[in-house]
């Protein structure tokens, strides 16, 4: 063992030796329990942050911890490698996307993450970006396009007209195209969509056999899906006998109705304003409006803003004419695209009405029956009682909901209904660094999917890049051009790529067993890992990577493929790593480079300080005291173990045999400590913390040397420290490990069981008083009998110093706590 702690030396031996000999690879082994445990894999940027490092160490702590706990760990990583800003450096720089992808991906697997000592099985790397991956993305939308999962129609996207391209809605910004800054339009045109709105039900009711995930991330992925039970009903246009169909939840407030709002680009708003007065202000504003990206303008800070249309609606249940508005906080994709305004008891209907004078009328009446609209300074949101509504009134709002429903229905004026908030999912990206969508057109035989023995449609490599004009697929006429896989003719092929949130929802599949060539995963392994049993990853996949992961594996299931209906088991959302109070980036100046923290302390102290700082769902505060203390805290530890290294070969460690010993006590107290506080939602900060009181103890334990019978429980504490360092800071633990002569890595060793009655109090503090005032304490061997307490205290020197050396008339113990000497 070295006198000083070396991290660049030990970190660069210890990755060579698992490596070398596999340490992390792992099979499929029914002998053993699984363990799987997953972090989001990264997008290939060129470099990894912080918060990657972070989102890496928990999930490494977890892996080694299972793995020593006997688990068969599974632990793999890979590459999310598709995406736009590969095609950005391409148009920039020049690069190709695939030279510069696979070029990160290497430095970021050599250089950079194999740096951090983390335990992965890199046989099982998957790679999104390859064509022996995106061919099952391909085989996936065959399947659902056979099964009418896949479907296609037409939607919105956002164009350039200057740049004559779509611009994905990253690349639109306040509005402009961000690369020559003109205001961008929407367009229609023909896309694929994934219908998994055909899962809403199952995806919402499965949210509860999800007991292992975070209630905000559910809570999140519920209001997502977004189930809401109410009514349609139809109002008729005053003078043109169209139809404009609202959906509510509150069928009770329909008499309260007192205007209409209807998004901007519903399609009989032309109709509603040709020929009127308003229509050029409706027009532009309809314009101004579009420019807006959908959540801005639903953004509930947002201003809501209108305009009148000119037009009235009558509402069916009391024949009343209301004006319809153009709002901006109006979708068309939420509902039927028109909204009822009820302001008496809806707040930003209240708002929306004050701003415009338009009229308020309350139906529901509170206890006092005090609501007056010329008095009301905020909508009515309680229940009551039903006022103003015909022949409900007078019954409670929450019965008149139903009746009215009822009554909608036998007079045939709506419907009951559910509504969703959920929409099929547009898959159509008009790039090209994706997966080709595998579908060809044929003029006489139409829409023929690609056969499955021609797969991949793969990416041609001869394409340029200039962000301009058609997608880069529609410019390449080799591709493009094809025979008809039905008919022989000259065929297109569909010229579109896939969303890259189609490679994400199924890679956790591929990893148990990647290089399976003639399905997307093995069946069987698929059944041995699955499901993850550890899942982690920033709170910004809340919803849709999760969501579209969920849909996948149901779908799947319905494919015959697996046997589950939900892939991640728990999962932990780790917080984000911030500095000086704010998200590290680049904008903000305040972003640490991983890179520095490795070359500067190594390793162990990266992952160590990010473990401690903070529980890993809270956000961690970058600091650089931190830092230090980490760093010093490995070499606090190094020091006394290395002082006692020469003595400690031939010493065997101590067992039962030492119980009552101090040392022996605290470290039997941190096995527990530790152990509870990894299983207990991974509070890696103070398990930790733990670890640094227990080499506290040691320091105090060997200051002024040790006795041989010392030597072993030493001996027993050093294994035990080491043990239970071994997830945190792997190098480390593993380079002593070796010096204290064990043979293999301690990656494979077991976690160390703690004795429970080595962890009983061993010691008891009796407090002696003489003549009832407090003027000792004693420490004695816990269970001592009132007998030798008695003489203990007797033979106190500062109790011989009070009782001035007369015979006491009593000793009175109590309760073997306490001892009154009285003189
Ligand atoms: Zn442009
Ligand atoms: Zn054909």
């Amino acid at each position: 063992m070295d006198e000083r702690y070396d991290f660049k030396k030990i970190e660069e031996r210890r990755q060579r030796i698992w490596q070398g000999e596999q340490t992390f690879k792992v099979t499929e082994d029914p002998a053993k329990p699984k363990y799987y445990c997953l972090e989001m894999f990264p997008y290939p940027s060129g470099r990894i942050h912080m918060g990657h490092v972070r989102n890496y160490a928990i999930g490494d702590v977890v892996s080694r911890y299972k793995r020593m706990r006997g688990f068969n760990v599974l632990h793999p990583m890979g590459w999310d490698s598709f995406g736009l800003p590969a095609e950005n450096a391409a148009i920039q720089h020049g690069i190709h996307p695939s030279k510069w992808t696979l070029e990160n991906i290497e430095f970021m697997r050599d250089k950079q993450l194999k740096r951090l000592g983390l335990s992965y099985d890199w046989d099982r790397e998957v790679t999104t970006c390859l064509e022996d991956y995106y061919r099952w993305n391909q085989w996936f939308f065959i399947k659902m396009f056979d099964r009418g999962i896949a479907y296609k129609k037409l939607a919105y996207v956002n164009w350039c007209p200057s740049c004559a391209t779509v611009l994905a809605n990253e690349q639109v910004e306040d509005g402009l195209c961000w690369r020559c800054s003109s205001v961008v339009a929407h367009r229609e045109l023909e896309q694929w969509f994934f219908k998994i709105t055909a899962y809403a039900e199952e995806l919402l009711a499965d949210c509860d056999k999800l007991t292992g995930w975070p209630e905000r991330v559910l809570t999140m992925q519920r209001n997502w899906i977004g189930k809401s039970t109410g009514v349609e009903v139809d109002f008729t246009v005053e003078g043109s006998g169209g139809k404009l169909t609202i959906f509510t939840t509150r069928a009770d407030t329909l008499f309260g109705v007192t205007f209409m709002s209807i998004a901007p680009e519903h399609p009989v708003l032309e109709s509603l304003i040709k020929g009127r007065k308003q229509a050029d202000e409706v027009r532009a504003f309809v314009q101004r409006v579009m420019r807006e990206d959908k959540a801005t303008r639903t953004d509930e800070k947002r201003e809501k803003e209108g305009v009148f249309t000119g037009a009235y609606a009558v509402n069916p249940l009391n024949s009343e004419k209301v004006p319809v508005w153009v709002g901006n906080f109006v979708l068309m994709e939420y509902g039927t695209g028109a909204i009822m305004s009820v302001p008496a008891h809806d707040q930003r209907d209240f708002d929306f009405a004050t701003k415009y004078g338009l009229p308020i009328r309350v139906v529901i009446q509170n206890a006092e029956k005090s609501l007056v609209p010329e008095t009301m300074k905020e909508a009515y949101i309680e229940n009551g009682i039903m006022a103003n509504s015909g022949t409900f009134d007078g019954l409670s709002n929450i019965d008149a909901m139903s009746k009215i429903a009822e009554y909608i229905e036998q007079r045939k004026l709506g419907k009951r209904t559910v509504n969703w908030r959920l929409r099929d999912w547009g898959i159509s990206r008009q790039r090209y660094w994706g997966t080709p969508i595998p579908i060809i057109y044929c003029d006489a035989c139409g829409t023929v999917p690609v056969p499955e023995k021609d797969l991949p449609v793969r990416l041609p490599m001869d394409v340029e890049l200039t962000g301009r004009g058609k997608s880069p697929l529609a410019e390449s006429r080799s591709f493009r051009d094809t025979a008809c896989p039905k008919c022989g003719k000259t065929a297109r092929r569909e010229t579109d790529t896939m969303d890259t949130f189609v490679d994400s929802s199924w890679y956790f599949l591929r990893y148990c067993s990647p290089r399976e060539n003639k399905a997307p995963f093995d069946k069987k392994a698929a059944g041995y890992w699955m499901n993850v049993d550890q899942y982690i990853g920033g709170i910004e996949h809340a919803v849709l990577h999760l969501l579209y992961a969920r849909f996948f594996t149901k779908v799947i299931r319905d494919l015959g493929l697996f046997d589950g209906d939900e892939p991640f088991q728990n999962l932990l959302t780790q917080g984000m790593v911030i500095k000086d109070g704010a998200k590290m980036s680049k904008s903000k100046g305040n972003v640490v480079d991983p890179e520095f923290i490795l070359t500067k302390y190594g390793a162990d102290t990266a992952r160590l300080f990010s473990l401690f700082a903070s529980p890993p769902e809270r956000d961690l505060d970058w600091s650089d005291q931190g830092v230090e203390g980490a760093y010093r805290f490995l070499h606090r530890v190094w020091a006394v173990i290395y002082k006692h290294s020469a003595e400690m070969n031939d010493v065997r460690p101590a067992g039962a045999e030492a119980r009552g010993d101090k040392l022996y006590r605290k470290t039997h107290l941190t096995i527990k400590k530790v152990t509870e506080d990894i299983e207990r939602e991974f509070h890696f900060n103070t398990a930790i913390a733990a670890l640094m009181e227990m080499v506290n103890e040691m320091y105090d334990y060997t200051a002024d040397g040790v006795d041989k019978k010392q030597l072993t429980v030493l001996r027993s504490a050093i294994d035990a420290l080491t043990l239970l360092m071994a997830p945190f800071a792997p190098h480390f633990a593993d380079e002593i490990w070796e010096s204290l002569g064990n043979r293999g890595s301690i990656a494979n060793a077991a976690w160390p069981l703690y004795d429970p009655e080595a962890i009983v109090l061993s010691e008891i503090t009796v407090v002696v008083q003489v003549n009832g005032k407090v003027r000792s304490k004693l420490m004695l061997p816990a269970g001592t009998s009132d007998r030798d307490i008695e003489a203990a205290a007797l033979a106190d020197p500062k109790v011989k110093e009070y009782t001035n050396g007369k015979t006491p008339k009593k000793v009175i113990v109590v309760q073997g706590k306490l001892a009154n000497v009285v003189v």
